[in-house]
């Protein structure tokens, strides 16, 4: 619910600022909405695991195959959503998180979670880069 508004509130400031986004923007709004709650939010980890199986619970109607307009689509498809905020949960907090990521196979599951950790720090980073340097140019 918070995700889904703040996800909303992402495209506005995006528009609103004229950010320049490099990739999918809908990806990049997930992301914002993800960091804002884990780094302001109380209880936002579980708020954010929240939206992911959200995204998991809307995946459970997913087709066995996909049509190709929806892989030129817009928005990524509900289960990379769903392993894409999870990730950033992780990566925010891996201590408080270690079981997070068990449903990936094990023989993958340690990279990923290194990649998670590096991808929070990531997006974590360049968002705080675009919220403050937008702060200052409006103070
Ligand atoms: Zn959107």
């Amino acid at each position: 619910m918070l995700h889904t508004l703040l996800h909303e509130a992402g495209h506005a400031y995006v528009a609103d600022q004229g950010i320049p986004i490099l990739g999918k923007e809908e990806d990049a709004v997930d992301n914002f909405a993800a960091v804002i709650m884990l780094n302001y939010v109380d209880q936002g980890a579980d708020a954010t695991i929240s939206a992911a199986d959200m995204f998991a619970f809307e995946s459970d109607d997913r087709p066995d195959y996909y049509d190709f307009y929806e892989y030129i689509g817009e928005h990524s498809f509900d289960l990379q959503r769903y392993f894409a905020t999870l990730c950033l949960v992780y990566g925010s907090d891996p201590d408080a998180h270690k079981d997070l990521l068990d449903e990936i196979e094990d023989e993958y599951r340690d990279e990923q979670k290194d990649k998670c950790i590096a991808t929070f720090e990531e997006i974590d980073y360049n968002w705080k880069q675009v919220l403050n340097i937008k702060s200052e140019e409006n103070s």
